[in-house]
């Protein structure tokens, strides 16, 4: 089985994310699966490894280089700056924010790179990569105006449209909910309901659930917008007037999608398990559900992207940071774990092995 090589990107250095990467570096499944780089500043990553017991690292400027037996390779992206600190367990910092970005920047471009390009031995590029988790006020006071990752890589990769979904194997099979507005306030969430964002949204799910994820006739199911679906309009009109029209023009063109469903109910019954995808309509309908249901296991993948990216479904953590060790405790990393392997098994699916 080829193992691809995935960028793992450190996040926040103030919060979990070097831990995670650490730890899930580490995990059996996670080095049968794939091979992997640390990518964030390596001074940092050190001294994170040092200190919880999860060392050593090796600094490598080229991502195709293995680390010596035992060892994490990291690709420096530099930071702390001259004279600054080099992280802060728990605070909320500028310094985190602008560590945490450079490394998604780096990676990304790492990505873009290798796919199509042949891969890691065309150029020492990387197949996909996985992102700890960073702090949207630190990357604010970096100086960046986006919302999060999701943001970030669609601008940074000029991909037209990208859909985040969350997934997560459960007991009933594969759960994935995607997202038709991510994070935006709820009061803006009507008017960006539209028939084309809906369309977009099923149309780039489809396609990535065929090409990344080996389902070859996609059955998607979408959730109303109002309680009850609107309740024959009752209740609200926008499933009249904006999403049962999409979904028509999605059937007419030969996609299965089903809805829109009440939410309510569509969860608790497990209707979902006839599906494989969910589109919900904003963040919290959907993602309360799925969260509920995938107990700590859920992964983060952005869909739509030229490149293949994963990430752990949690945030930060910074009231964890710092206090794992070698005798364990501290950040569980099985939502990173996981994300790797899904990670590892896109990658291997574009490499066409
Ligand atoms: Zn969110």
């Amino acid at each position: 089985m080829t193992r691809p090589l995935l960028a793992l990107t450190l996040g926040d250095p103030n919060g979990i994310g070097p831990e995670v990467v650490l730890k899930a570096a580490r995990d059996d499944r996670v080095r049968e699966a794939a091979r992997v780089v640390a990518v964030g500043s390596a001074t940092v990553l050190a001294d994170q490894a040092e200190r919880l017991g999860l060392g050593p690292v090796h600094a490598v400027q080229d991502p195709a280089v293995a680390a010596p037996p035992g060892a994490l390779a990291v690709l420096d992206t530099g930071g702390p700056g001259a004279g600054g600190a080099a992280y802060a367990w728990g605070e909320t910092t500028a310094a985190g924010g602008a560590q945490a970005m450079a490394a998604v920047a780096r990676a990304c471009d790492l990505c873009l790179g290798g796919l199509g390009a042949g891969g890691p031995e065309a150029g020492g590029a990387v197949d996909g990569m996985v992102t700890a988790p960073l702090s949207k006020e630190a990357i604010h006071l970096a100086g960046y105006d986006f919302p999060g990752h999701t943001e970030f890589l669609q601008a940074w990769t000029g991909a037209e449209t990208v859909v985040m979904v969350l997934a997560s194997e459960t007991e009933r099979g594969p759960l994935r909910v995607a997202l038709v507005t991510i994070h935006v306030p709820i009061s803006a969430v009507p008017r960006l309901v539209t028939r084309g964002r809906i369309a977009d949204v099923c149309r780039t799910l489809a396609a990535a659930l065929r090409r990344d994820l080996g389902v070859e006739t996609p059955r998607l199911a979408v959730l109303g917008l109002n309680p009850h679906a609107g309740d024959g309009g009752v209740i609200g009109g926008e499933e009249a007037a904006t999403i049962r029209p999409a979904l028509g023009a999605l059937r007419a063109d030969g996609l299965d999608v089903a809805g829109p469903f009440p939410a309510d109910a569509f969860f608790g019954r497990a209707a979902w398990s006839r599906f494989d995808a969910v589109v919900a309509m904003y963040h919290d309908q959907g993602l309360a559900p799925f969260k509920a249901i995938a107990q700590g296991a859920g992964v983060n993948v952005t869909l739509g992207l030229p490149i293949v990216r994963t990430s752990p479904d949690h945030g930060t953590a910074f009231d964890l940071a710092g206090r794992g060790g070698p005798q364990g405790g501290g950040a569980d990393p099985g939502s990173m774990v996981e994300a790797v392997l899904l990670a590892a098994q896109m990658a291997r699916r574009r490499m066409g092995g």
